[in-house]
């Protein structure tokens, strides 16, 4: 594999093109909003800085790692030639639906297609493939340059060599794969948005506050962030869809999202990307915290 298109260029798509532009691959980077795309530029052009800075790699790696990396703002133009396309649009099932009959149209019958959703079905997202032994998830974590699982599902069709091929590309990233099979969540986030939930759930029913609820999740049980401020990282419309995912999926009341994180989302008020969620981001704010965080 030498070339992978990336569909969407918000959090987690620009995440997936620094890390293949830096590891060599051509990227071809695809997204309907230009300014996304300029955006997500911006962004990994600041990250590949604060990692020279923090002398983690050289000028000229950063300047190679940019020079992998093409923009396109349609999908028939922008997947010509990928051996991988890795679907990284908006968690949500009809906009992913009709990215994988386009690349049903488009693509060569070789390309392998992978989506990242966080929770919608793989078997689902294939059905509107001819070939779904091609199809799998490749579910990258946030932030992707730094986190090193990816988790591998197998969707109802998806082939063991699909599944061996995704395996080896992942490690090649640098990354730990972990494959699960293709339930509403799968591994990760059956565990970790039921957590979120709760936490939200804490604050709406003024147990405690925001810092609070984090701190005692962060010095209480050693977790590196806490839920609600990890939530606004995440991006809250991104956990309300996955919450959704796993309540229509399970039929199970437990998965409920709470009533103040759709009244949230509805509100506009989104995390770290919007610069509001349960925690404030100003511009220059937002830069710091990813930088002392994450890079
Ligand atoms: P986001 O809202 O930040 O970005 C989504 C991007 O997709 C936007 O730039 C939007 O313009 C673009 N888009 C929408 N429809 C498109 C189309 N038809 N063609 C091309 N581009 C299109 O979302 P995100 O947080 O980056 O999430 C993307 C995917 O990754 C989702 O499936 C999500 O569940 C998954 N994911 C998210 C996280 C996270 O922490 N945010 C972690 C792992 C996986």
């Amino acid at each position: 594999m030498r070339t992978v298109a990336v569909i969407g260029a918000g959090t987690m798509g620009i995440g997936i093109a620094h890390t293949f532009a830096q590891s060599g691959f051509r990227v071809q980077l695809i997204d309907v909003s230009k300014e996304q795309l300029e955006n997500g530029l911006h962004t990994i052009t600041a990250n590949l800085d604060r990692m020279v800075s923090k002398e983690k790699i050289s000028d000229s790696d950063k300047e190679n790692t940019l020079a992998n990396i093409s923009n396109f703002i349609d999908i028939p133009t922008g997947i010509k030639n990928a051996d991988l396309v890795i679907e990284a649009a908006t968690e949500n099932e009809a906009v992913k639906l009709k990215i994988f009959k386009q690349l049903n149209d488009h693509c060569s019958s070789q390309t392998i297609l992978a989506s990242n959703t966080s929770s919608i079905s793989i078997t689902k997202i294939a059905s509107v493939v001819e070939n779904p032994e091609r199809v799998i998830g490749m579910h990258f974590m946030n932030p992707v340059p730094i986190m090193k699982l990816v988790e591998i599902i197998k969707g109802y069709n998806t082939s063991t060599e699909v599944t061996n091929s995704i395996t080896k590309l992942a490690e090649k990233l640098g990354k730990i794969p972990v494959t699960a099979t293709d339930y509403p969540g799968f591994v990760a986030n059956r565990i970790l948005m039921p957590m979120i939930n709760e936490a939200i759930e804490t604050l709406y029913n003024s147990v405690a506050g925001v810092s609070e609820i984090d701190s005692v999740m962060k010095l209480g049980m050693a977790h590196p962030m806490g839920p609600l401020q990890l939530a606004d990282f995440i991006g809250l419309d991104v956990c309300l869809s996955i919450l959704e995912v796993l309540y229509n999926g399970f039929k199970n009341q437990k998965y409920a999202p709470c009533p103040l994180l759709v009244n949230m989302v509805q509100a506009g008020k989104l995390g770290l990307k919007s610069g509001e969620g349960f925690y404030n981001y100003s511009e220059s704010k937002k830069a710091e915290y990813v930088s002392s965080q994450f890079l």
